[in-house]
């Protein structure tokens, strides 16, 4: 009787202790899900998905996935853009996108404040200027009035991919 119930309250231990290792895992600390080129994270609302050389990844940004191409000598395709005010996934061909703004699309979340002084003076960025996207050309320009910036059509931003 005595170590049916020791046994019992084993069980109950690791089945409580299961639940908070899950819970601490998914839920207080979730997996980062970071940029397939740049290990930045991912942002709902400045993430694409784009594909080089017909290798599919989720990216931190569109400058990101063009950066890579260029240095990879390769084409690249936007499959999927999402606006930046509403997180929306939209097809990259009618979106518009804002160059050069005082907003930073890709954050380096992961460095210390003296570390990201240091780097950012000496290091070339990889995702900047970033780029951000927006359903419509009327959101786009008012994001530039207020932020700066500059206003482009999907096919001036791929003009910037050398490798077509
Ligand atoms: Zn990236």
């Amino acid at each position: 009787m005595n170590s049916r119930r020791i046994a019992l309250t084993v069980t109950l231990l690791i089945i409580v202790g299961a639940g908070v290792y899950v819970w601490y895992r998914n839920v207080a600390h979730p997996t980062p899900v970071t940029c397939g080129y740049c290990l930045r994270p991912l942002h709902a609302n400045v993430k694409v998905v784009a594909e080089i050389d017909g290798k599919r990844e989720e990216v931190c940004c569109p400058r990101c996935a063009i950066t890579e191409a260029n240095q990879e000598h390769k084409p690249v395709r936007l499959i999927t853009v999402h606006d930046y005010s509403t997180a929306k996934a939209m097809s990259p061909q009618s979106a518009w996108y804002v160059e050069a703004s005082r907003v930073m699309a890709c954050e380096h979340n992961g460095m210390h404040m003296d570390e990201m002084k240091a780097t950012s003076e000496i290091a070339y960025d990889r995702c900047s200027p970033g780029t951000l996207t927006f359903a419509t050309r009327l959101e786009a320009q008012d994001f530039t009035a207020a932020n700066g910036g500059t206003v482009i059509s999907f096919v001036q931003l791929m003009s910037e991919a050398h490798f077509q």
